[in-house]
């Protein structure tokens, strides 16, 4: 079968709002299915009123990908196997593709957690032991006995920069602390992540539940491209907490490398106003 050329449209607006399951699914409904339409997936996927947002939100994350009209239902008598058997045999990059199509396979997140844990023992020889004590503190603290998907994978993450120490530094304010006042918070926010950035232990930084944790998720301050920490000009800060936050400011992250700096730059960007 012949593949149609990719054509990204370079316009990014809508792909940076939506997360990376909700452009899986919609690029897998796109590839697969011949009869589903922009305003279908805005309205199915999205939950938008399809007469307000007129298809234009999956429209602009499928452009943004490449992903134009010749696309559509190219793979409606192809099992997702096959399909994915294609596009690595074709001369275009279709990588990106490949991992939001696998991430709508049925064994997706096992694979994850697999990945993960081997990560995890290939960095410490106790892991095993420890994850299975986390995942049952895990369990105990809201009382339900399912261990999800989610809860598995922050086990794992949590495991990986804590190991089994009592007390860990803080990435983002230095302090040394008890390792249950620690968190390891996502740098990119999990759900924007790709399935090989979530297998990336590096994804995750050891922050301190006293501040920094919500400093840095809520966006009061910032890891600034050389890798200082910043107050976010962009929010208005009382004069109580400014004085709080100014305690670390020029404090160097030491999460911060060539390797995270492009998770630094991610946040940074998608808290600018818009
Ligand atoms: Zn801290």
């Amino acid at each position: 079968m012949l593949v149609p050329k990719l054509d990204p449209s370079g316009r990014d607006r809508e792909y940076k709002q939506r997360n990376f399951e909700e452009i899986s699914q919609i690029v897998h409904s796109w590839l697969f299915a011949d009869d589903v339409g922009h305003g279908e997936m805005d309205r199915d996927i999205l939950g938008l009123d399809p007469l307000s947002s007129k298809g234009w939100q999956s429209m602009g994350v499928l452009h943004f990908l490449g992903l134009k009209k010749e696309f559509k239902g190219i793979f409606r008598d192809t099992d997702l196997n096959q399909a994915i058997i294609h596009l690595k045999n074709d001369n275009q990059d279709f990588s990106f593709i490949i991992e939001l199509l696998e991430n709508t396979s049925e064994n997706s997140d096992a694979s994850l957690i697999e990945s993960l844990h081997e990560t995890g023992k290939s960095r410490d020889i106790d892991f095993e032991e420890r994850y299975k004590l986390r995942l049952g503190e895990l369990v105990d603290t809201d009382g339900q006995g399912n261990q999800t998907q989610s809860r598995k994978e922050q086990s794992i993450l949590r495991g990986i920069p804590f190991k089994g120490v009592a007390e860990t530094e803080c990435a983002i304010c230095h302090r040394t602390l008890p390792t249950d006042l620690m968190v390891a918070a996502h740098i990119k926010p999990r759900s924007k992540c790709s399935t090989s950035e979530r297998k990336n232990p590096n994804v995750v930084m050891p922050v301190c539940k006293v501040g920094c944790d919500d400093f840095f998720e809520k966006g009061y301050i910032i890891v600034n491209s050389g890798g200082f920490i910043r107050i976010n000009d962009e929010m208005n800060h009382s004069s109580q907490l400014k004085s709080i936050l100014t305690e670390t400011v020029g404090n160097k992250c030491t999460h911060f490398n060539k390797e995270t700096a492009q998770f630094f730059a991610y946040k940074r960007d998608s808290l600018k106003r818009k």
